[in-house]
């Protein structure tokens, strides 16, 4: 790769981290990125109280002080005002690719190496973003899988799978977004899961609580 095609790299992987950082924060996520680059790109946070089964803010309590009202911020739940809080967080891997063009005008070919070759846990996820050239502005589409998620496509016990370079994940994309490489029935593994289940699933990132969305 020359120096341009570095160049332009990187700044597809900034534009499309800052709009996975908007995405993020439509929908109450604050977003924490790395300061180098980790394998662990953005941290994020959410509070959550477990008596409203919801995400609230903390509560600020106004207290009259020296005959001022005076701001006070608490560890509690704004809306109960008596549960601690409790930080939900999630640790995002962050992998971003244009593709690479391929004999049908709409389908680029994507691979994607995931760093973290291992069930990491819940809280640990991958987001890979193909990006495509839009009628005015990039497109940006979203897969986000759990760690534990890759040995629904993968073989992970593979013994070279541990090896960066060895093993790369390849996906024909339209740009419409759909993953058209299908897997196969005698490994078992299914890259269909891509657009039944990581597409733009945002969801996954919420905590595994009954009603965790109302
Ligand atoms: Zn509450």
């Amino acid at each position: 790769m020359n120096e341009l095609e570095e160049k332009k790299k990187q700044i597809i992987g900034i534009y499309s981290e800052m709009r996975l950082s908007m995405e993020l924060h439509e929908l109450g996520w604050q977003v924490h990125r790395a300061y180098f680059n980790e394998d662990i790109k953005f941290i994020i946070i959410k509070y959550w109280c477990p008596k409203c089964k919801k995400y609230n803010n903390q509560w600020i309590r106004h207290k009259k002080h020296n005959g001022k009202t005076i701001k006070c911020v608490t560890n509690l739940c704004k809306c109960c005002k008596k549960t601690e809080l409790q930080v939900i967080s999630r640790y995002l891997q962050v992998k971003t690719s244009e593709g690479i063009a391929t004999n049908k005008e709409n389908v680029r070919n994507f691979s994607f190496h995931p760093k973290i070759r291992y069930n990491m846990g819940k809280e640990v996820f991958y987001v890979w973003i193909a990006v495509f050239d839009g009628k005015y502005d990039k497109i940006c589409h979203y897969y986000i899988l759990n760690t534990k998620d890759v040995e629904k496509f993968d073989n992970i016990n593979l013994p070279t799978y541990q090896i960066t370079d060895n093993q790369k994940t390849e996906l024909p994309i339209r740009e419409d977004g759909t993953v058209l490489k299908k897997g196969s029935a005698a490994t078992g593994y299914d890259y269909s899961v891509f657009n039944t289940k990581f597409y733009y699933n945002f969801r996954a990132l919420e905590i595994e609580t009954k009603n965790a969305l109302t």
